[in-house]
């Protein structure tokens, strides 16, 4: 009878299972328990009995790093068995590769849980396999090694790189003697500003803040807009004397400044503007200076043009007049369009021996002023050689180094003083002779011109604020020990032509960024984005040639969390051979080098926004490296200040590149500089530099400055230089147009003084002469007027006739010096007015009736006068009548009409007299009243007169109160008026 076989606990199974030949373990939990292991599996493991219970992953840890654990992971968790064939696996850490066919089977309970895996292998390495594998992977390991070490000391290379660029960039940000900042964002926002941008702003807020918040008084202007196109387009803007209404403080008034500016796109790693770089220069008192010359000169024009003096400049030895004004128009009798401009001798070739261009030739070589008080001039007119007398002044107008480059002509026309004093000699036959030269007129000079506050900007030394920088490298520093720490290398194994992967490390399988599970999976299924990346037929092709292939710093975008990203590799597939020599597979190792390549484009970054600030600073710069100055980068401006070809300059030591800058000194500082690491500034250095060929003097502010690496050690200079030429010469020129006015106004003062004595020893002489001739001329006209009486009753009328006649001359006589008497006593404040009620209309009776005396040939009529009670000084009110009607009767032919009204006009009592006689022009109309003024023309050439009888006419009408004026045109007659207030 059969017993029914009894079922075998299943620690039973266990020891059979353990008897197996076939290596067999089972594996519980997560932690891979080991809850049995056959002796043959022990073996493989090299292990004894005492593992069992304990956790796979402790007792065999040299598979950490190969795809075991996690595939049991895998089964323990998904419930889905796995198998390998020929798998190799590394028991030992200094064995060799063994391969394997493996079987990983979940063992699932009633409820389908899994609660065990059976692990079953078989060793099916074949001993072919043994020496090559080993070979092979040992030197692919030291090459891998090797090939780790470069990509670190890469690395490590680059970043002092880096940090070496970066803080180039950094100090030249801080300590660039131009305004520069940096706007992040579309809204651009101050990300970075440098000492000298801020000294724009003295304690404005700016860091952090959008453009707009910090400086909102920009909006509305066009500043905005432009940034904003930069910033789109990614286009350069660039401004010269752009002026742009900013406030200097927080709290201050917003002033018109002007700047010179470059705003330039700065661009991410993929070339798009991701913010705007500023570069900006003020050049607010260089555009003020440049006005103010021009005003200055203007003001010079102005005050000679307005001067009622004949004033002018002569330019070179040609004497070009540069300026002329209307008095010398007058004076010539030429308009300023045939003068202004030509040379002196082609507008008045006259002066041909006469002693003019000699003593302007004079004045000119020795640099000494002449002056003279009389001189006779002969103008060629359409008549003939006019006669005139001028006093005249030439004063030499120096350039910058002193050297007369030009004459300042002061000159006036004395004709009629010398012709009145001639007169006067002739008439009274005086012995001595009166000084000529009477000079009239003052002059405001314009007030001085403001100093040109040419405040040059001293280009401060900037502190280097390294500390951001730093924060900056810790970070890639970072970056770069995570590179460096998770370098165990990336490996995979691929078999067969369909590249199925046979192993893959944690790392590689990082790199792939697919999760674990790719054993056993094809390369092309884990990677399908490496399509059209070439790398599926570099595979291809080393397993056809079984020639190996290498890359370096290849870019592979790989899909990781859903997103196509690129990385950066130096890799290579090796094939691997079997036995007979046939490729069976490829193996891949790869160092990561996407963090290198990054810095490396960032170095390259760097090193082009770096020559981007010099090569478009707004100030010349270069940097001059070494002992022997070596100019390494110079900027365009640079170049130009330099005045020779850019490639006979660039790389070489500077002194040899200009020679011509040599022994000025500059040696010597710079040495200084280089050896010290003092910085060195100047101001406004005159430079003497072979420029395009011309020795010339440049003035510049220069700032050298120690250039330094990361280690503080001195490379060399940085030389930063504005050059100041234009602002210096500006200066020069205001200072020498004011010294020009300080000559012109220090000589008007000397002529104004010197005619003032002139005038003052002529009027005492007047005064002397009237009063002591008055005495005698009394008794005379007392004698001849009763000797007169006498005679009307005696039968010789000739007699009678002679001594009415020579009552009329005593009487003339008699008034020409109470003229002069007048005159003196008006000079010195003793006319005075004594008022008195009277009849006006009789008293232009009389007058009219003592005109008629003297003048008889003439028909003088007295209409409409209805006046008679007036309050005034008779007698002087009768000498200006007397004195319009004598002139009425002078200057208009015998037998014409002379026609004398008066009447009330309003407040006052008004008086006209009116001749048809020569008339006058109009720009004599206000002169006659001056004293001495006469008409000068044919007409006017033969008739008697001193030209004071108006100036004291008109004297005693203002004295009065009134006012005096005339209405007159050449040829039609003149009618003079005068009105007196009734009160
Ligand atoms: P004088 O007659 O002694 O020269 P006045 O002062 O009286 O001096 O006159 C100044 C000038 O005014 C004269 O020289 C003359 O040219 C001009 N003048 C004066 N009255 C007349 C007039 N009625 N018609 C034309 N010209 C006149």
């Amino acid at each position: 009878m059969e017993q029914t076989p009894r079922l075998f606990s299943s620690d039973e199974i266990v020891n059979i299972l353990t008897q197996s030949k076939q290596a067999t373990a089972i594996y519980s939990g997560e932690a891979l328990v080991i809850q049995a292991a056959n002796d043959a599996i022990l073996n493989i493991w090299q292990r004894d009995r005492s593992v069992i219970g304990q956790s796979l992953m402790d007792i065999l840890p040299e598979l950490s790093d190969q795809p075991f654990f996690d595939l049991l992971k895998q089964v323990w968790r998904s419930g889905e068995s796995y198998s390998g064939r020929n798998t190799p696996a590394l028991l030992n850490k200094n064995g060799h590769f063994r391969y394997f066919d493996f079987d990983y089977r979940a063992i699932k309970n009633a409820d389908g849980e899994v609660y065990c895996i059976l692990h079953t292998t078989a060793d099916v390495t074949r001993e072919d396999q043994l020496p090559q594998g080993e070979e092979q992977l040992l030197a692919q390991n030291s090459a891998l090694q090797k090939e780790i070490n470069n990509t670190i000391s890469e690395a490590k290379a680059a970043r002092a790189d880096v940090e070496r660029q970066g803080e180039r960039l950094y100090r030249f940000f801080m300590q660039a003697p131009a305004g520069i900042c940096i706007l992040d964002g579309p809204e651009l926002r101050f990300e970075m500003v440098n000492p000298l941008y801020q000294q724009f702003f003295p304690g404005r807020e700016l860091l952090g803040l959008p453009l707009l918040s910090a400086l909102p008084e920009l909006i509305g202007g066009p500043i905005p807009e432009i940034l904003n196109q930069v910033y789109v387009t990614g286009k350069p803007y660039e401004a010269f004397e752009q002026m742009i209404p900013l406030a200097r403080t927080a709290t201050g008034v917003v002033e018109n400044r002007y700047f010179n500016f470059i705003y330039q796109a700065r661009l991410d790693e993929n070339n798009k503007p991701d913010g705007v770089l500023v570069f900006a220069l003020e050049v607010t008192d260089a555009v003020l200076a440049g006005r103010a010359v021009e005003e200055n000169s203007a003001s010079l024009r102005s005050l000679i043009m307005s001067s009622h003096y004949a004033l002018m400049i002569l330019r070179g030895r040609e004497n070009v007049i540069e300026i002329a004004n209307q008095q010398i128009g007058v004076l010539w009798d030429k308009t300023l369009e045939e003068i202004t401009g030509k040379e002196l001798m082609e507008v008045l070739p006259e002066l041909e021996g006469q002693p003019f261009p000699a003593l302007l030739k004079q004045v000119y070589d020795s640099g000494v002023s002449y002056g003279q008080e009389e001189e006779l001039f002969y103008l060629a007119s359409p008549e003939g050689p006019l006669e005139k007398y001028v006093s005249f002044y030439y004063d030499p107008l120096r350039d910058a180094d002193g050297q007369v480059s030009g004459i300042i002509v002061a000159c006036e026309d004395i004709t009629e003083q010398v012709q009145a004093r001639k007169l006067l000699e002739e008439s009274y036959d005086e012995q001595q002779s009166l000084n000529e030269e009477l000079t009239a007129g003052n002059e405001e000079l314009a007030a001085l011109n403001e100093e040109l506050a040419t405040t040059n900007e001293e280009l401060n030394e900037a502190q280097a604020d390294l500390e951001r920088l730093l924060r900056d490298f810790e970070l890639s520093e970072q970056r770069l020990r995570s590179l460096v720490s998770s370098a165990p290398f990336p490996i995979g194994v691929y078999v067969g032509r369909e590249m199925r992967i046979l192993l893959a490390n944690q790392s590689i399988i990082d790199v792939w960024g697919k999760g674990e599970s790719v054993i056993g999976k094809l390369y092309s299924e884990i990677l399908p984005e490496l399509a059209g990346q070439e790398i599926f037929e570099q595979l291809e092709g080393v397993y056809t040639t079984g020639l190996p292939f290498h890359a370096r710093a290849q870019r592979v975008d790989i899909v990781i969390n859903g997103v196509l990203q690129a990385h950066y590799f130096n890799y290579s597939f090796t094939p691997l051979f079997d036995s007979e020599g046939q490729v069976y597979g490829v193996m891949n190792t790869a160092a990561e080098v996407t963090d290198l390549q990054l810095a490396l484009q960032q170095v390259a970054q760097s090193e082009r926004n770096l020559k981007n600030i010099i090569l478009q600073a707004p100030v010349a710069m270069c940097i001059l490296l070494g002992p022997q100055h070596v100019v390494e980068v110079a900027n365009e401006l640079m170049i130009k200040l330099w005045g020779k070809p850019a490639n006979t300059v660039l790389n070489k030591p500077i002194f040899e590149a200009l020679s011509d800058a040599r022994e000025q000194g500059l040696e010597q500082l710079m040495a200084n500089v280089y050896h010290t690491g003092e910085t060195f500034t100047a101001s406004e250095m005159p430079v003497s530099l072979l420029r395009n060929g011309e020795q010339e003097i440049v003035y510049q502010n220069f700032v050298y400055q120690a250039y330094r690496d990361a280690d503080d050690v001195i490379l060399g200079i940085i030389a930063i230089t504005s050059d100041v030429t234009e602002q210096v010469l500006a200066r020069q020129k205001i200072e020498r147009n004011e010294a020009e006015l300080r000559i012109i106004q220090q000589q008007l003062q000397k002529e104004l003084d010197a005619g003032k004595l002139v005038q003052q020893q002529k009027d005492d002489f007047i005064g002397m002469a009237s009063h002591e001739l008055k005495t005698p001329l009394t008794s005379l006209s007392a004698i001849i007027q009763v000797a007169n009486s006498k005679l009307k009753t005696s039968d010789d009328t000739f007699l009678a006739g002679a001594m009415d006649k020579a009552y009329t001359q005593v009487r003339r006589m008699t008034s020409m010096i109470n003229g002069f008497l007048n005159i003196s006593r008006l000079e010195s404040g003793k006319l005075i007015i004594d008022k008195k009620h009277f009849d006006m209309e009789m008293l232009l009776q009389e007058m009219i009736a003592e005109i008629g005396l003297v003048a008889p040939g003439h028909n003088i009529v007295l209409k409409d006068c209805n006046v008679r009670d007036v309050f005034a000084d008779r007698e002087k009110i009768g000498s200006v009548i007397t004195n319009l009607l004598s002139n009425a009767v002078k200057y208009s032919p015998k037998g014409k009409n002379i026609t004398v009204r008066c009447g009330l006009s309003g407040e006052s009592i008004s008086v006209s007299v009116q001749d048809d006689g020569i008339g006058l022009a109009a720009h004599d109309l206000d002169k006659i009243f001056d004293r001495y003024y006469r008409v000068e023309s044919s007409n006017t050439r033969h008739i008697a007169g001193f030209g004071i009888g108006l100036y004291l006419s008109a004297e005693i009408v203002r004295q009065h109160g009134g006012k005096i004026w005339v209405e007159s045109e050449p040829e039609k007659g003149s009618t003079f008026y005068f009105e007196l207030p009734l009160n």
